[in-house]
């Protein structure tokens, strides 16, 4: 069983929280999206009324084991103070003594946030002695990183089993409340909707949905390969010609198991790869040599609208086109609007992170949708059915 903060007053302690603040930076090291930071604030708030100390830990790029200072999190420690006023003590190492030190140092109404994990090589090779290093500077440990829990590393599975009081942060509840429970035990009609650019990186997701759903939705250049599969021409559209086979087994499985595999009906295409590029929309089956499949088409939106229309529970996956360039993004924000008003009707809506997510943050959707996940990897982890390390590591 996971317990929350909710359930554990973890009062007068110090507290070792795993966040990701894994902000993305410009080249003068200022924050240009605060967004993983701001999502874990009520946790760390609620560390601090219990009258605790957050001791935050995370990581921030790919430094590749070793100290860089191109990926310090020091910018955050800055940000937190001065966006969110935060009194930070930040430290130079996550281990050792400049972190025994400030965590020692530090009062009630404080924080403090530790340099990146990542800095240390034993990080991502989940050793243990560092993760004994980490567990000294707290007495109980809360992991709030949904976007790093399909990741097996010392600060989010080897350090949970070194404490008695392993709890999940606000953010990591709600991401196993509404992923995990609404994909593992859906009100029907349950839909999925995938799409983005290739089935390679989503075959376990539709391996696994297809047990679950009522229907899936596909669009995206994952299409074409189904196309193909079909028997249709697609001229230059997105192919991944070695999983042309599978597409049609997970056709022939959708037929077997009752499941409505739905297929763009119309496509946008255009005569070159950019937004500028000549469009037209034809039939699915009809795409000219040299043309490319960029969006979903019109008749296509109104279909997945109305299918999404019909569900109880709805996941969406994937944008339905080529979304960054303006004149092809149409598919995906119909998409988008169709989520948000299925859950004025009720149903429930999972945005799984990445794109999607990008897309319905974009249109200032966040708040129309039940769940926009914050972590990529790791939803698309959680949606295949698999086990999160992270996730495990807490239940107590
Ligand atoms: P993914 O990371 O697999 O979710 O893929 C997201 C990417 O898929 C986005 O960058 C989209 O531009 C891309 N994408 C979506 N539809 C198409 C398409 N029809 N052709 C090429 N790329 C696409």
């Amino acid at each position: 069983m996971i317990k929350s903060i909710d359930e554990v007053r973890i009062e007068g302690k110090k507290v070792l929280v795993r966040v990701d603040f894994n902000v993305p930076l410009d080249e003068n090291q200022n924050i240009t999206d605060d967004t993983r930071i701001k999502e874990s604030l009520p946790t760390i708030d609620k560390i601090i009324d219990y009258g605790s100390i957050p001791v935050l830990m995370s990581h921030l790029g790919r430094p590749k084991g070793e100290p860089n200072p191109k990926y310090s999190l020091e910018p955050v420690a800055k940000l937190m103070l001065e966006k969110y006023g935060y009194d930070v003590i930040f430290t130079k190492d996550c281990i050792g003594k400049p972190a025994q030190e400030a965590v020692n140092l530090a009062e009630a109404g404080q924080v403090v946030l530790l340099e990146n994990l990542r800095f240390h090589k034993e990080e991502e090779k989940n050793d243990i002695e560092f993760a004994k290093q980490l567990a000294m500077l707290g007495d109980a440990y809360v992991n709030d990183a949904f976007g790093s829990a399909h990741r097996a590393h010392a600060s989010t599975e080897s350090i949970a089993k070194l404490f008695d009081i392993r709890l999940a942060g606000y953010l990591m509840i709600n991401e196993i409340e509404y992923l995990g429970k609404s994909v593992t035990n859906p009100v029907k009609p349950f839909v999925a909707v995938l799409g983005g650019a290739k089935i390679s990186g989503k075959i376990d997701v539709i391996k696994n949905l297809m047990d679950k759903c009522n229907s899936i939705l596909i669009g995206g250049g994952m299409a074409y390969t189904f196309f193909k599969a079909m028997g249709f021409g697609i001229g230059k559209s997105l192919l991944e010609e070695d999983r042309v086979v599978l597409a049609k087994l997970l056709l022939k499985e959708a037929s077997t198991k009752n499941v409505k595999l739905m297929l763009p009906f119309d496509i946008v295409i255009a005569d070159s790869f950019n937004n500028e590029a000549n469009c037209k929309t034809v039939n699915s089956d009809s795409i000219p040599d040299g043309w490319i499949g960029m969006d979903i088409g019109p008749e296509t939106q109104k279909i997945f609208s109305d299918e999404i229309s019909k569900a109880r529970t709805v996941v969406w996956n994937g944008p339905m086109g080529v979304f960054e360039m303006e004149n092809f993004a149409k598919g995906t924000y119909a998409v988008a609007q169709a989520l948000a008003q299925a859950t004025s009707k009720g149903a429930t809506t999972i945005v799984g992170g990445g794109d999607s997510a990008s897309a319905i943050n974009k249109m200032n959707f966040q708040n129309k949708v039940t769940h926009v996940s914050t972590g990529g990897g790791a939803s698309l982890e959680y949606l295949e059915g698999k086990i999160l390390p992270g996730i495990a590591a807490l239940e107590m």
